[in-house]
C-alpha cells in the first residue's frame, strides 16, 4: 500500500518534531510535551509560536514553545495559527462568556484559567472591578500578548484596574527578565469583594465580603477554587465551629452565618489581621486564633474540647509526587483529630489541594482516620474546586482541588 503523503506544513516560522511517545501523548488529547519528547531545534526562540510535527513531518498543530521549561511544548491548536494575540483575545472572551454561565451571586472569579481554557500560561482572576493577571510562560510573555490580552480584559470586564501579580520562581524558571507586581492598566488596585450572594442570606450583608488588595497578600489574594465549597459548607454547618488553616476567614466567615460561633486558625498573623478586617466588613465577630493548626488540634482533644463543624484546608503536603506518603500521614493525622472532637451528628469539611494526592487517595485516607477515631461517618458531598477553574479532560493536571463534606455519627 502506497504510505499516506505528510500533509504540508502550514506556513509557521518554526517548526518542532516529536517523538512517537509525545504524538500518543498529544493524540491522547494531553497539551504538553517535555523536553524529552521533542527533537532539538536550536533555531527555535524562546516563547516562540512552533508547528508541531510527527517524526515524519505531519503536522499535529500549533504550540508555544518554552525554550527552559521540562514543559517545552503547550498545544494551543490542532489547527495552524497565523496570529497568537488574536488568537488569544477570543480564547479569552470565550473564557468570559463560559464563566457568564457557571458563575452566580459572585462579583468575583477566576476568569481565565490556563490550559484549561486553552491559554497554557495564563491566569485572569476578577475581583469585583479590579482585575489580576499572571503570566507564567515565555510565550504570554511577550509584549503583544501582553498587549492584547491587558486590551480585551478592559474592553469585555469594564474593571476601574488591572494589575500584574508576578511570581519570581516561574520567571525564574521560564528565564524571563525580573519584573515587579504592579498596576497593567487603570487606577485601581484594592477593592471589596462579594461571593454567594443568596446563600447566607439574613445575616448583616447578603452574601460574604472580603477585601482585596491586588498587590499585597498571598496567591492571587483569595482561594477563589474554594468559593462553592464555601457555600457547601455554610449549607451544612451548625453549632460551634472551627476553621483550620482559615487563611483570610473564607470558611469561617461562611460559617459564621449558620454557627453559633466560629473559630478560625492559622499560622499567619498578617492573614488573620485581614480576616478580622473581613469580619468586621460583616458585621461579625469571630475568634482568630494564631498557631499550629496540628498543635493547636492536638490539645484541644487533650482538653476534650468538642465542636459540630470543623474545616480541614491545609496548604498543599504534596509538592511533588515523592512526598505523597508524607502528605498522606499529614492528612491523615489532621483527620483523625478533628473526628475525634466532632460532635455526634458533627461535620468534616475537609480539603486537600496537592495534585498529587488523587480523590481516591485522599478519601482512602479519611476513612482510614475515620476508622481509627472509631467514628462512622458518611460522605454527604463529594466535591473538587468551583466551576470557573474547569478540569479539562485528558490534561489531569488541572484537576487538583479535592472538598469532602463528612457527617458523622
Ligand atoms: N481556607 C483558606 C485557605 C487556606 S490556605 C481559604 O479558604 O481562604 C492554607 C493556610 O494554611 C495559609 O493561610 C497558611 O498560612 C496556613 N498554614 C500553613 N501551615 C500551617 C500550620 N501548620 N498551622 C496553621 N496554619 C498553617
Amino acid at each position: 500500500m502506497p504510505k499516506k503523503p505528510a500533509a504540508p506544513i502550514p506556513d509557521a516560522q518554526f517548526s518542532i518534531k516529536v517523538s512517537p511517545r509525545g504524538v500518543t501523548r498529544l493524540k491522547e488529547g494531553h497539551a504538553w510535551v517535555y523536553r524529552s519528547d521533542v527533537a532539538a531545534n536550536k533555531d527555535v526562540p524562546p516563547g516562540a509560536l512552533v508547528s508541531v510535527t510527527d517524526p515524519r513531518g505531519q503536522f499535529l498543530g500549533t504550540a508555544l514553545y518554552s525554550s527552559s521549561s521540562q514543559i517545552a511544548i503547550r498545544m494551543i491548536s490542532r489547527e495552524p495559527v497565523a496570529d497568537l494575540p488574536a488568537l488569544v483575545a477570543e480564547r479569552i472572551r470565550a473564557a468570559i462568556s463560559y464563566r457568564e454561565r457557571v458563575v452566580a451571586n459572585s462579583n468575583t472569579y477566576r476568569v481565565v484559567f490556563s490550559e484549561a481554557d486553552f491559554l497554557p500560561g495564563l491566569i485572569v482572576d476578577r475581583y469585583h472591578d479590579v482585575v489580576s493577571v499572571q503570566i507564567l510562560t515565555q510565550a504570554m510573555d511577550s509584549d503583544p500578548v501582553r498587549a492584547a490580552v491587558v486590551k480585551i480584559l478592559a474592553e469585555a470586564l469594564g474593571p476601574a484596574g488591572i494589575v500584574e501579580r508576578v511570581d519570581g520562581r516561574i520567571r525564574d524558571l521560564e528565564q524571563l527578565p525580573p519584573r515587579k507586581s504592579g498596576r497593567l492598566w487603570g487606577e485601581k488596585s484594592s477593592t471589596i469583594i462579594t461571593m454567594n450572594a443568596g446563600v447566607t442570606t439574613g445575616g448583616p450583608v447578603d452574601g460574604v465580603r472580603f477585601h482585596y488588595d491586588g498587590l499585597e497578600g498571598q496567591k492571587t489574594g483569595a482561594f477563589l477554587d474554594q468559593r462553592e465549597n464555601y457555600a457547601a459548607a455554610a449549607q451544612y454547618g451548625h453549632g460551634e465551629a472551627l476553621d483550620d488553616f482559615c487563611y483570610q476567614g473564607g470558611f469561617a466567615l461562611h460559617l459564621a452565618a449558620k454557627c453559633s460561633s466560629v473559630t478560625g486558625v492559622d499560622s499567619s498573623r498578617p492573614a488573620l489581621e485581614m480576616a478580622e478586617k473581613n469580619a468586621a466588613l460583616n458585621g461579625r465577630e469571630l475568634e482568630w486564633i494564631e498557631g499550629n493548626a496540628f498543635d493547636l488540634l492536638k490539645d484541644y482533644a487533650a482538653a476534650k474540647r468538642h465542636y459540630d463543624t470543623i474545616v480541614l484546608d491545609p496548604p498543599a503536603f504534596a509538592k511533588t509526587k515523592r512526598d505523597l506518603e508524607k502528605a498522606l500521614r499529614g492528612y491523615k493525622e489532621l483527620n483523625l483529630r478533628a473526628l475525634k472532637m466532632l460532635r455526634p451528628g458533627g461535620i468534616l469539611v475537609t480539603c486537600s489541594c496537592s495534585f498529587h494526592v488523587g480523590t481516591r487517595d485522599f478519601l482512602e485516607t479519611v476513612s482510614a482516620a475515620a476508622a481509627d477515631a472509631h467514628r462512622p461517618a458518611r460522605i454527604l458531598e463529594s466535591r473538587g474546586q468551583a466551576k470557573d477553574h474547569p478540569i479539562l479532560l485528558n490534561v489531569p493536571e488541572t484537576s487538583y482541588l479535592k472538598c469532602a463534606v463528612i457527617v458523622c455519627k
